[in-house]
């Protein structure tokens, strides 16, 4: 069609190969309501969408306020304006069908009220099959143009994080650092942080998922970094842990040992090896310096349009890594009063083994 981007071609095959996987569910048709989701197999990137794939259609509606983007972006779907309210629209379609119609849905993701007004808009004829993570699977494994994305969302990351390393210092407050951070990602193309920057210092690095505060860096304190970017609709996740000032031989050990189990758990992925195998690698290095109780948290998590998506790496975790996906490999260890050290970066599962995307020395700093 003319006026439309371009769009790679395995982009263009997304919802084909979705109706590979949603065929054995017997559904008639499947009710696509996170945004995310959407995205992903009809590019729209507006806030109010709902997404109805048929076996050899695809309808997204959304409302006059998206009337030209999505002409711009929408692909492989037909646009549909509602002027009443998306589910309205939704109900009348599914409604003006014959017989019973089975319609797949994700738990998770379709409200009570949705739920309950498509089945009062279309009446009994309306069966609803529950399908929790249909789209999520596929999205795990990365097509190739969404590869060529996590590398450059991860590239970008990596130098501000490289450039902005420069003003972490003593009487720098928490939240001018990671007002610097989001500022450069902004200026080198990102739309955003794709979550809410972390920059802990001192006794306040031993928070996992700290908040920036107004607090001040000080001399002979960790301070634990991390933060990712959304670039192209892609989210990219970092995390680099500094000294201001000369550490002590503790704080070096430990930053070695995470950094050696950051390591063991990069050399296990490869495809065919289970989630948690991956996991149990890093988990293996605290407990040999007996330092596992201090890991608090799972050794990593898929990324792609959202900044937690499938396989998550951590204890009881099934999942066999596959070519294709994009995962974080971030082991920690976190000490009351001490401190945190993590050291986070992505990693692509290739067919020989593991190829790591983010490019930030994991050298330690001292500042
Ligand atoms: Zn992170
Ligand atoms: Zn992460």
């Amino acid at each position: 069609m003319a006026h439309k981007t371009v769009h790679a071609k395995s982009a263009r095959s997304r919802i084909h190969r979705l109706r590979l996987s949603f065929s054995t569910l017997n559904a008639d048709a499947l009710l696509v309501t996170h945004l995310p989701n959407i995205r992903y197999l009809c590019g729209f990137t507006g806030s109010a969408g709902i997404l109805l794939v048929d076996p050899s259609r695809a309808t997204l509606y959304t409302d006059s306020r998206y009337t030209l983007q999505a002409r711009q972006e929408v692909y492989d779907a037909t646009t549909v304006i509602a002027p009443h309210g998306l589910i309205r629209a939704v109900g009348e379609a599914l409604k003006a069908r014959r017989g019973a119609i089975r319609l797949a849905f994700a738990p998770a993701q379709l409200t009570v009220a949705q739920k309950t007004a498509l089945q009062l808009a279309v009446g009994s004829r309306l069966r609803w099959l529950a399908a929790p993570d249909l789209i999520e699977r596929q999205r795990a494994v990365k097509d190739a143009d969404e590869r060529a994305r996590m590398r450059q969302s991860a590239r970008l990351i990596s130098d501000v994080w490289t450039a902005a390393v420069l003003n972490v210092k003593p009487g720098v407050s928490e939240l001018a650092v990671a007002a610097d951070i989001e500022r450069s990602m902004k200026l080198q193309g990102a739309s955003g942080p794709s979550f809410e920057s972390i920059v802990a210092s001192g006794s306040r690095s031993a928070w996992p998922h700290a908040r920036p505060t107004s607090k001040l860096l000080r001399k002979n304190e960790l301070v634990v970094l991390d933060q990712g970017a959304i670039l192209r609709g892609y989210c990219s996740d970092m995390t680099r842990t500094v000294f201001l000032g000369r550490s002590s031989a503790r704080v070096r050990s430990l930053y070695h040992a995470v950094l050696h189990a950051q390591e063991a758990a990069i050399a296990a992925i490869r495809p065919g090896v289970s989630a948690a195998s991956v996991d149990a690698a890093a988990r293996k290095v605290f407990k040999q310096s007996g330092l596992e109780r201090y890991f608090t948290h799972s050794t990593g998590h898929g990324l792609g349009l959202e900044i937690h998506e499938m396989p998550r790496l951590g204890r009881g975790e099934e999942t066999l890594l596959e070519e294709g996906m994009v995962v974080t490999v971030e082991p920690g260890l976190y000490v009351e009063r001490l401190g945190g050290i993590r050291i986070e970066d992505e990693v692509l599962v290739t067919a020989q083994g593991a190829e790591v995307l983010t490019s930030a020395s994991r050298e330690f700093l001292e500042l």
